[in-house]
């Protein structure tokens, strides 16, 4: 079974916690604190895969967790960093966000593409010692990793992808012009998942040709295979259309021409306005057929070059391939698709998600997942990113909150792995 379409759920690893220690050493009194950070939790990575063709792992397994990072440890010992997952996809998979449909990221190169980040460890009891504060007997909590639900559907890549009926020999051909291996039968619908092959045509030159399952009648309104399919030469920058020109089976080329250019019209005017070459095969079968003949007539009148070739002996290939290389080298490439994703806007944080404490004189914490979420989208290296979060926090009441419990000029004001001076 073909399957091009899948929702996974991701969820990157939590960090690990900070851990409260204190040096022990015999004959050393009251050694200082030495707990270590927490590791960062793993992050969710998809990479593509060219030897993949279909996404039919994930229809069985959709749920994916990274592993979380090792907590602090005493002597200042790190907790061990969780370790990435990656999750690799066919070549040209496009990943949405499950509820808006928005394009979060096109695998169409072979770059990896982390798709949820591991929360950041907590800190151990270390960093919080201070020349006044030279017990602290506290440590922060790591941080959750990143969650997301996305739909990751197939879009393959390909130069050029062949259309036409079952059985007319595109299988054959794409066999006859690369080292794909197509099932090729005598009966219909044997092409039940996409094939590519790479076409070498001439010195240093190639292209990549899809072999997508037939088109059949009324695909295009759901009716039958076709439709589901029709998706998959949506990047294709050339169609080769090809028909059985023999009369053989007793199809007529012409009729299937006309049906399967409806087809791809109704699918989508952009599908059918792509440049098409057309090619007669089964030529072998009987070179100078009334069929044959009547075809070539027809698409003469139509003021297009017809390709005449039998996919079987190889006859009129070459020429074929030769000409789709020198109609490529004037189409635009391949298109992406554009990233459209934005973080939704942060709803208005419910203030008692958040704890604040007085951890020791001079000393606060402020925890919760809403501050979890901000610092996790919050890019602080940058001067907007740190006034964004000031914003933030001034708007969720943190600053307020602070001031009742009588936070003064000058404390510090530790947030996870993060801490500043309080100025009003
Ligand atoms: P597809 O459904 O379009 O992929 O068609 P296939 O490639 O599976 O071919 C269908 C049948 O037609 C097979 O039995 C092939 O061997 C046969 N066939 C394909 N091309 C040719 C050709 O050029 N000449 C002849 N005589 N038979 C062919
Ligand atoms: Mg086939």
């Amino acid at each position: 079974m073909f399957v091009d379409k899948a929702v996974i759920t991701v969820a990157a690893g939590k960090g690990g916690n900070g851990a409260v220690a204190f040096h022990r050493e015999k004959y050393v009194a009251a050694g200082g604190p030495d707990g270590g950070d927490g590791g960062r939790g793993g992050n969710i990575v998809l990479q593509g895969d060219e030897n993949m063709s279909t996404l039919m792992d994930f229809r069985y397994k959709r749920k994916y967790v990274a592993q979380s990072g090792g907590d602090g440890q005493g002597s200042l010992r790190s907790g061990r960093d969780g370790e990435d997952l990656i999750i690799r996809v066919p070549r040209g998979t496009v990943v949405r966000d499950r509820e808006t449909g928005a394009v979060i990221h096109d695998m169409s190169d072979m770059a990896p593409f982390v798709l949820a980040k591991g929360g950041r460890g907590g800190w151990g009891n270390k960093h919080f010692a201070t020349p006044t504060r030279q017990a602290p007997r506290f440590a922060k909590p790591g941080m959750e990793g990143q969650k997301r639900e996305v739909v990751l559907e197939l879009k393959l890549l390909a130069d050029v992808g062949l259309v036409g009926f079952p059985n007319v020999g595109k299988s054959t051909l794409l066999a006859a012009v690369s080292r794909a291996h197509p099932k090729i039968a005598d009966y219909h619908f044997t092409t039940l998942y996409p094939n590519l092959g790479v076409v070498w045509a001439a010195e240093g030159e190639s292209f990549v040709m899809a072999d997508i399952p037939g088109i059949i009648e009324g695909a295009a309104e759901g009716a039958g295979l076709g439709h589901d399919f029709l998706r998959h030469i949506e990047r294709c920058r050339l169609l080769i259309h090809v028909v059985d020109a023999s009369g053989s089976e007793g199809r007529d080329p012409i009729r299937d021409y006309e049906a399967i250019n409806e087809e791809l019209e109704q699918y989508s005017p952009a599908l059918a306005a792509r440049p098409q070459l057309v090619a007669a095969n089964k030529t072998d079968l009987d070179p100078e057929s009334e069929t044959l003949r009547r075809f070539r007539d027809y698409i003469a009148a139509l003021g297009l070059p017809l390709y005449e070739i039998s996919a079987a002996t190889g006859e009129g290939v070459r020429a074929l391939t030769l000409a789709a290389a020198e109609a490529l080298r004037k189409l635009p490439p391949i298109p992406f698709f554009e990233e459209e994703y934005t973080e939704p806007e942060e709803a208005p944080p419910a203030p008692e998600e958040l704890t604040i404490r007085k951890e020791d004189a001079g000393l606060w914490s402020v925890e919760g997942p809403w501050l979890e979420r901000l610092l996790g989208r919050t890019d602080l290296s940058d001067s907007e990113g740190r006034m964004y979060f000031d914003r933030s926090l001034r708007a969720a009441g943190v600053f307020d909150r602070l001031e009742d419990l009588g936070v003064q000029e000058g404390d510090t004001i530790s947030l996870y792995d993060l801490e500043f001076e309080y100025r009003r």
